[in-house]
């Protein structure tokens, strides 16, 4: 974060490289949890499409505004990734990217346009509804929570918090679902009881980016 309380490139990139980290170490749980209702491969899935990122980030220049780094990061990640989860996170941060535009720096309030961006983009696609045992279980409350919080004057520490916090309520709601969209929803009722891989890995991204904006202010 910039010294007047704007983010900027270096934000999404510390924010890519903290999500990173965090699927790397999550690997083999989000995996177990892709075991139960998938075809296990959610946590190689997505640590495949992440380890890419970091690695095309050591390479990009860093005079790339932040909404095209998004946009860009989102091609990378789905040309990294197969499965479900490839297409849907590589949409997902092309969605939030465009939202930002062209600036060079974004506030809280650009920040929660991203955060619909990515997940207009995602529902676009995957066609999820809440409560369907996806992803957007989890990034949809967020997204709702950054924006409101934002709206009500919170800083964005306060705010970033509150949205890691309904992003990981998120999640846990999922293990209560029937999932109705994706592999899972091949087990019907069976799919219930077990928490969706993908909304565990989109909590994991979310507190990433709480990571990211707070690292900027030491
Ligand atoms: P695959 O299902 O192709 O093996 P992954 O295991 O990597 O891909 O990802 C599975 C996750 O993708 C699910 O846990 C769910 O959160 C998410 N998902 C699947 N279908 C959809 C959809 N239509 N919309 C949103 N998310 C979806
Ligand atoms: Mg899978």
């Amino acid at each position: 974060m910039t010294a007047d309380g704007y983010l900027n490139a270096a934000t999404v990139r510390a924010w890519l490289r903290l999500a990173a980290t965090a699927i790397q170490e999550q690997r083999d749980y989000l995996t177990q949890l892709d075991a139960a209702i998938g075809d296990a491969d959610h946590g190689s899935n997505m640590s495949r499409g992440f380890t890419a990122l970091r690695t095309w980030l050591d390479t990009r220049d860093n005079d790339v505004a932040p909404g095209p780094l998004l946009v860009e990061a989102g091609v990378t990640l789905a040309a990294a990734i197969g499965g479900a989860s490839g297409a849907l996170w590589g949409t997902a941060l092309r969605g939030a990217g465009a939202a930002l535009g062209d600036d060079p720096e974004f506030d809280g309030m650009q920040l929660a346009a991203a955060l619909d961006g990515a997940l207009d983009a995602v529902v676009q696609l995957g066609a999820a509804a809440a409560g369907d045992k996806t992803m957007v279980d989890a990034l949809a409350p967020a997204a709702s929570v950054l924006r409101k919080q934002i709206v009500s004057g919170a800083g964005l520490a306060a705010a970033l918090r509150a949205t890691r916090e309904a992003g990981e309520n998120g999640m846990k709601a999922t293990a209560l679902m029937q999932a109705r969209k994706g592999r899972a929803s091949y087990l019907g009722e069976r799919s219930i009881g077990h928490q969706d891989p993908g909304a565990t890995s989109t909590s994991l991204i979310i507190g990433a980016l709480e990571e990211a904006v707070n690292s900027g202010r030491e």
